[in-house]
């Protein structure tokens, strides 16, 4: 399926005039592919697979900046901890060790977003509410100097109901401005919320960041890999 150009630079042009920033989600999909986006601008990119991430990063352009977006096991962090550009899915404080950890050995900093479950699915994962609070208030995160946490990022429920969608993307938002003040820090500015299907609606209530797939990249076919 061709990449949809059309639908990048309308996507494109509407996001630069509203500050959010669009990641291009590649998974399963080809080299030639991201490099079709890549000659048109856009230089951020995101996978959910480390091997895949790792061997796109080895055999594309140095200057493209890698999101990690899936659900990250602690063993494989550090395969990407060397370039990584930001990882969206921490989802506990295990992980955050590890991180922090893989940052001190490559020796940087390794920029993050916490990730919230919001959703009414038992299976998507993060913190929920409570406990990321408690975590943000405990002053704990201080304990991982080699890791930068950026904001927030979360997927709504796979529904089609508008209310539902939009009330837990303002749930988020009004999480990530307690957040924010709790640890008034300005580079907590980062609001990863909205997907091929929901972005619109993501936007409107407050995300900065949106990754999208599918809409850009045409539907995934998994049965192939
Ligand atoms: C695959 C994926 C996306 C993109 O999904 P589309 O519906 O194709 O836009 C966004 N976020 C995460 C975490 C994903 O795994």
């Amino acid at each position: 399926m061709p990449v949809n150009i059309d639908q990048y630079k309308l996507i494109q042009k509407s996001f630069s005039q509203n500050k959010v920033q669009l990641i291009a989600v590649s998974k399963t999909k080809p080299n030639e592919d991201i490099i079709e986006l890549y000659e048109l601008g856009q230089r951020d990119f995101g996978e959910n697979y480390v091997q895949e991430l790792v061997d796109k990063a080895a055999s594309l352009a140095g200057d493209i900046r890698w999101h990690f977006i899936g659900h990250l096991q602690s063993n494989k962090v550090k395969f990407i901890a060397p370039f990584v550009h930001l990882i969206h899915g921490v989802d506990s404080e295990k992980l955050l060790l590890e991180i922090n950890k893989q940052g001190q050995k490559n020796n940087r900093v390794i920029p993050c977003l916490l990730q919230v479950h919001i959703a009414t699915e038992e299976t998507k994962f993060g913190f929920d509410a409570s406990s990321l609070l408690e975590l943000i208030q405990s002053g704990r995160l201080l304990n991982y100097p080699n890791v930068k946490i950026k904001g927030l990022m979360g997927m709504a429920s796979f529904s089609d109901d508008q209310t539902l969608l939009s009330k837990e993307f303002t749930q988020l938002n009004e999480l990530f401005q307690n957040c924010k003040s709790i640890l008034s820090d300005n580079d907590f500015d980062t609001l990863s919320m909205g997907m091929s299907s929901d972005y619109e609606l993501a936007i409107k209530e407050g995300s900065n960041m949106v990754r999208i797939g599918s809409l850009l990249f045409g539907a995934r076919n998994y049965s192939k890999s």
